[in-house]
């Protein structure tokens, strides 16, 4: 990975985006998309797209979601301890004892979900259960309320985890959002080496960063509405299964390190599936195969039955400990995603329908 490529990464990942409240990292991921592509725009809820000619005005649409998982305020005590509430699956299991960062509107508040001493909490028996959301406390410092507003923090605020990224060896990059930061790094990339390339795509390439997947995919919807495509692959993360304790019966068998996944079922296009393995088998890009038997649980639900029908297909970058502030993806799977992304784009042909046919 080139310099300022991380360098645009770890930016990606140390902004703050809890769904609802994305601009900050639209603005960065605008900033950087503006110096490789010639049209930047976004939608009034902040869906952010960057637009690319070709030859005709066919439209084939990477998107990835630009939201990530966090909190926001529900309740203001006496004691000027903050409850919250989740946005997205949060996960209230992993919250205790970690530092906050509430976005307020003086500026960025720390806190700490406070976890109560384990000599305090009685569990005799051993029956102790991960607390409930609004269990968790907040303590930013107060004493009240009223020293609460002081910071400028009140219901309805938003929060996310304090950590940031890390790269473990052998290539693993480890954070708090690379669900899916790390998605609108790759249709990013994917946009630098189309507009610099030799080769140019015959298809008008847009590729667009959407609001609010996280709670139902509600950007896409918005921006597929307007932005028409023709044809659409989704980039999202998928469950990596091979750490200790996952059973691959019930939920798959996906390698990190192993290459992006295609998705085959439901929202995924067959003809558009075919293209993308012929794509990674020309082009020697490792794949690994996923199923969706009712819904994807991503934004592709949403997009591909835009209109008429949008032929559309899922892409997944495996990642461990998905929802958690150690989501960890291999940078490998990265590269590979970029490479096959890229690949599939360049190998659209004007007039390309992915229209099934009766005879
Ligand atoms: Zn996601």
């Amino acid at each position: 990975m080139k310099k300022e490529d991380r360098e645009f990464l770890h930016r990606l990942l140390e902004s703050r985006t809890p769904t609802g409240f994305e601009m900050p990292g639209q603005k960065i991921w605008a900033e950087w998309m503006r110096a490789h592509a010639p049209h930047v725009e976004c939608d009034a809820y902040g869906s952010t797209w960057a637009r690319l000619p070709g030859k005709t005005g066919q439209v084939v649409m990477l998107e990835a979601h630009a939201d990530e998982i966090g909190f926001i305020i529900k309740h203001i005590d006496d004691k000027g301890f903050l409850r919250l509430d989740r946005v997205g699956g949060s996960d209230a299991a992993t919250a205790r004892g970690r530092r906050l960062d509430i976005l307020g509107d003086k500026g960025i508040v720390p806190g700490i979900i406070g976890n109560t001493a384990i000599h305090l909490r009685r569990d005799e028996h051993g029956t102790e259960k991960a607390p409930a959301v609004h269990d968790l406390w907040v303590d930013v410092g107060a004493s009240n309320a009223a020293d609460v507003a002081k910071l400028g923090i009140r219901v309805g605020h938003p929060a996310v985890y304090q950590d940031g990224p890390m790269e473990l060896a052998h290539k693993r990059i480890v954070g708090r959002a690379l669900d899916n930061r790390i998605g609108g790094y790759i249709i990013a990339q994917v946009m630098k080496r189309l507009a610099a390339g030799k080769r140019k795509p015959a298809l008008t390439v847009v590729c667009l960063n959407a609001i609010q997947e996280e709670i139902g995919g509600h950007g896409a919807m918005m921006a597929t509405y307007r932005l028409r495509p023709d044809i659409c692959v989704c980039l999202d993360v998928t469950h990596a299964t091979d750490t200790p304790g996952i059973d691959a019966a019930k939920f798959g068998s996906v390698k990190l390190g192993g290459g992006p996944t295609v998705c085959h079922g439901t929202c995924n296009h067959p003809l558009v599936v075919k293209q993308l393995i012929e794509v990674a088998r020309e082009a020697k890009i490792p794949i690994q195969h996923e199923s969706s038997s009712r819904f994807s649980g991503t934004d592709t639900d949403k997009i591909f039955h835009s209109r008429q029908g949008i032929p559309s297909a899922l892409v997944s970058l495996p990642l461990r400990c998905m929802h958690s502030v150690v989501e960890t993806a291999h940078l490998d799977d990265i590269a590979h995603t970029i490479e096959l992304l890229t690949q599939f784009t360049l190998s659209l042909k004007t007039g390309d329908t992915f229209h099934q046919s009766l005879v």
